[in-house]
Formats: C-alpha cells, structure tokens, sequence
C-alpha cells in the first residue's frame, strides 16, 4: 500500500527532530507527551490516509479559530462578521494586544484578539455562552462527521491562565466592539478551543473547505461554497501568524496551527491535511508538524502556486 507506506516513511524521517517544546503557558498542555507525531490526509472525495498516533485525541484550540468563523458568519452574515473583524494580515504573534487603527477592529479572525471578537458574535447579538458553545461544538462535529466533545480539564487549566486573553476582551470591549460580558466570552472561547479532536477529524475538517462546504464522507452540505472560500482565504492570510508569508512562499498549503501541536491544511478541489507534534517552534507552531507539511508540498507538488 504505497500511500500509508509513504506517510509512516515521511514521519520517520522527522521523529529525530526533537526541537521546540510543548505550550508552557497552559499547565495542561505542558505535561502533553512531546513524542506523538501523527499525519493524516484526506481527499476532496473521501478517502483517508493516517499514520503516527493517528488515534490520539488532543484540543483543537487555535485550528477551532477558522471553523468558528465559518459558523459567525453563517448566523450573522460576512458583511456584520467584516464590521467587528478585519481580514488582514496582522504580522503579530498569536495573543498580542492589538486592534486596527481607526476601526479597532482586530486585523484578523486567526489572531486571538479576532477569535475572542468572533466567538462573541456567534449565533445571535443576545446569544447565551451555552449557545455559543453548542453552536461551535455542533459545526465542529459535522465537519468532522462524528460527534466531537471538550476536554474540561484543559479548559479548567487554560482558564487559570487566561489573563491575556481576558485583557484583549476587556479592550474590545472598551472600544465598544464587543458587546457580550468579557468573562462569558473568553470562557466560551477558552471551550472552543478545549475541543478533542485526531489529525483524521482535522484532515475531514478541511476536507471539507477542500470540497466547497461538502463533508466528503457524510456527503452533508455543511458550508455555502463562499464561506468556505472565504475561511481558507483568510488562512492562507494569517494562519500561521507572524509566520504567515514565509510559510506561504515555502509551503504553499493555507495551514492554521494550534498550540497543543495540532495544524490543518487545505488544498482546494484536492486534499485537507491534519498533523500534530506538541512541540512548538518560537511562533507558537508545531514544528514537526511543519516540516511534515514542508515534505508533503515537496514530494507530493502541494504547493498552491507551483505551476502543474
Ligand atoms: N487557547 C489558546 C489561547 O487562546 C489558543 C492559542 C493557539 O492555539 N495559538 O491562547
């Protein structure tokens, strides 16, 4: 079986790569086994490829950051969703304290500042917590075709910790931008991204981006084809953070990483890609994972702008 034999030669090729460590700010994932490696590969017609620890389960945290807004814009429509977050490159770290000049807006939805505003526009402008929660969870289960749940002890761990992310929600708020209580928000966010999933549900997620909306296995519509265009847009625009314009020049595959060690990516009309290593480089992404990625866009022509 060429393709699996493929990815397991792949994974060995990086396991002696034992740089980075695992996210040190949230005391949870700093205990994670630094040595798990996974990758998973789904086509834009539903076949999968695994390989590694592909059935570890590990939170999805910023990787929930493009799917929830996919559901923010699906209840408010893009045109209220663009008012409160822009779509711009941001050139900054994942959690800086940081708005756009004149609309304080925060410049993207990748960026934590971007999340924390979209999560706090899911559903409806008087929405309960619970009901932001349950409405990422549902989405989140449906791109991946099984039901999905959160890991509260990471959320409980995270939420110890979550000063940062509680500042940048008082900004907004003190902007006037964010509307709903800022506890309530970062909370419902820190959920969000407690989320367990394996590299096969990132690999069907973005399958799913892949296919213009479609779940390639459970043949469910379950985003409009410009919704979907417009997620991996703005991944390809900030996913990978300070890193975004290096990553996209040398990998070419619009990736968004998060700091348990996860990071998806898509190739519209061909694949969505899941991987996961929890040691982290110096922009807070996974760097096995990476270099997975970096051989995938080389050995496979993955590059989104490589001439075929
Ligand atoms: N929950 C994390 C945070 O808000 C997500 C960050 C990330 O994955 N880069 O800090």
């Amino acid at each position: 079986t060429p393709i699996p034999d493929y990815l397991d030669e792949l994974l060995d090729s990086l396991r002696a790569d034992t740089s980075g460590t695992t996210a040190q700010y949230i005391p949870e994932l700093a205990q994670a086994n630094p040595d798990l490696f996974a990758l998973s590969v789904t086509t834009a017609t539903g076949s999968t490829y695994s390989a590694g620890d592909h059935l570890e389960e590990f939170t999805i945290q910023s990787i929930s950051k493009p799917f929830a807004y996919a559901a923010a814009i699906m209840d408010r429509g893009l045109n209220r969703v663009l008012r409160s977050v822009g779509v711009e490159a941001s050139g900054e770290a994942f959690n800086e304290l940081s708005l756009e000049e004149g609309t304080h807006r925060p410049e993207n939805p990748m960026i934590n500042a971007g999340a924390i505003m979209t999560h706090g526009l899911l559903v409806a402008e008087d929405a309960s917590s619970e009901a932001r929660v349950a409405r990422v969870l549902e989405l989140f289960s449906q791109l991946a075709g099984r039901e999905l749940c959160i890991d509260e002890t990471v959320y409980a761990s995270e939420m110890e910790t979550a000063d940062r992310n509680l500042a940048t929600a008082h900004m907004l708020r003190s902007y006037g931008i964010l509307g709903a209580d800022a506890h309530e928000v970062v909370s419902g966010y820190t959920r969000q991204c407690s989320i367990l999933v394996t590299v096969e549900d990132l690999s069907l997620m973005s399958a799913t981006l892949a296919n213009g909306g479609v779940q390639p296995r459970t043949r469910e519509r379950v985003l409009s084809e410009g919704i979907a265009q417009q997620v991996m847009s703005v991944m390809a625009v900030a996913g990978m953070y300070d890193a975004a314009g290096d990553w996209l020049t040398r990998v070419g595959i619009p990736a968004k990483s998060g700091v348990a060690g996860g990071l998806v990516g898509v190739l519209p009309d061909q694949v969505g890609i899941g991987a996961f290593s929890p040691r982290l480089d110096a922009h807070g992404n996974s760097q096995r994972a990476g270099r997975a990625f970096e051989r995938l866009s080389t050995d496979m022509g993955m590059h989104l702008f490589a001439p075929s």
